[in-house]
């Protein structure tokens, strides 16, 4: 019965007779296509005709489309329009890529041709594909899209235009416009798709806070430092946290104005932050519960730089390794547990002693595990306040570590009312 309501839905989106419909339907579910692609297959079968008559996709408010909607037309106001190149089967192309909203509803959209969108404009795209991105829809314009310009503009209760500021940006937010304070700035030359080339990396700061960046196209005014306004740019996720991409196509101006770089970090919750997928720059507070594995005096390969075990590098083999200290330290709050990630001279603080003293203390004890022991005396139970960039990827979220100071609280009240919340 659930395929003759979906056909009779079809039919009647699509203008055309039922049983047809169903017949196809029948077929393609007997082959074992889910329900929801055959319906799509079949919108584009029937829904192919470009104007009048019931062939045509169906007109639809942005808040109702779906990923399912194969095809649709819809009028809107172009909240931003960034240009991009990306490689597509081997070639360089500029596509579009920005909002669209109506009284309804926002929703992301990729044109695959230059139809000179610009912030502000209304426009109607008759037969824009519909694609699912992250569970959520997104429009498609392509050569089979008809757009026109309407001369009377939509009203719309969004921001035209993409000002942000960096505590707001996300990964794959297009076409942004911020006014930042160069905070570092470092060129770099790396192995580009065409070979090596040349870009700046580095961060910059808003009253909001900072995020790191990366400039494809060396731009003068980035490279001087100073406050700039940069239009038209991407925020893409680089080890695991949202950074600023400024490419050939964003516009970098030097601007008269102060900004008060914020110099607090977003303080959160652990749970919160881990929840972000990512952020750069964050302040959480937690109890440290444990030190895990691969913590205390370690040593790294001379050519990687990774973590070796007996000697052996899992890429380079046989090696003579580096000795290091380092600490992951799991904190929680409550909310949520996050593996902190000591650097050599966060590590020397909580061991209080040195590289060398941490030799010393393994070579008298035969065991280098010692160091790791001392430090898990040290801090295990204690609460630390700790600033860092926390990524998240399969294995859990770490957070790498800029400072870590136990919190001013008494540390044992601390404790043991977080004992009692565990307990409870
Ligand atoms: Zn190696």
């Amino acid at each position: 019965m659930e395929l003759d309501n979906h056909a009779e839905d079809l039919a009647s989106d699509l203008g055309v007779d039922k049983e047809e419909v169903k017949a196809d339907l029948q077929n393609l579910v007997e082959y074992s296509v889910p329900i929801d692609e055959a319906k799509q297959s079949l919108r584009r079968k029937y829904g192919g005709g470009s104007s009048g008559g019931g062939g045509a996709p169906s007109s639809k408010d942005i808040g109702e489309i779906t990923p399912e909607d194969g095809n649709v037309t819809v009028t809107g106001v172009v909240l931003t329009a960034g240009k991009r190149s990306i490689r597509y089967q081997g070639d360089d192309l500029e596509i579009v890529e920005g909002r669209l909203a109506d009284e309804t509803g926002v929703i992301d959209y990729t044109s695959w041709e230059d139809f000179g969108l610009s912030p502000g404009d209304t426009i109607t795209a008759g037969n824009a594909g519909v694609r699912e991105w992250d569970g959520e829809p997104e429009l498609n314009l392509g050569e089979s899209t008809s757009l026109s310009f309407e001369d009377e503009s939509l009203e719309v209760s969004y921001d035209i235009g993409g000002e942000a500021h960096l505590a707001d940006l996300q990964t794959g937010d297009r076409a942004v416009t911020v006014e930042v304070t160069v905070v570092e700035c470092e060129r770099r030359t790396i192995d580009g798709r065409d070979g090596e080339t040349e870009i700046l990396s580095g961060v910059f700061g808003d009253e909001s806070g900072r995020l790191p960046f990366t400039n494809w196209d060396p731009a003068p005014a980035i490279e001087d430092g100073g406050t700039i306004r940069i239009e038209n740019a991407f925020v893409q996720e680089f080890r695991g946290v949202p950074e600023v991409n400024v490419s050939e196509f964003s516009t970098v101006t030097t601007i008269d104005r102060e900004i008060d770089v914020g110099a607090d970090a977003t303080t959160m919750d652990v749970g919160e932050a881990v929840h972000t997928g990512g952020i750069y720059d964050v302040e959480v507070s937690g109890n440290v519960i444990a030190v895990r594995d691969g913590s205390g005096l370690i040593q790294r390969c001379p050519e990687c730089y990774r973590v070796i075990q007996k000697g052996q590098c899992r890429t380079h083999g046989d090696v003579d390794g580096i000795d290091d200290l380092r600490v992951k330290a799991i904190l929680d709050d409550g909310t949520g547990a996050v593996t902190v990630v000591l650097d050599d001279e966060l590590t020397q603080q909580v061991y209080d002693g040195t590289l060398e003293d941490a030799l010393e203390q393994a070579r008298e004890a035969m065991d280098q595990e010692v160091v790791a022991d001392t430090i898990r005396e040290r801090i295990v139970g204690r609460e630390y306040r700790v600033r860092g960039h926390l990524s998240v990827d399969e294995y859990g979220a770490n957070l790498d570590a800029e400072s870590f100071a136990e919190s001013e609280d008494d540390p044992e009240a601390r404790a043991s009312a977080f004992l009692t919340e565990v307990n409870a």
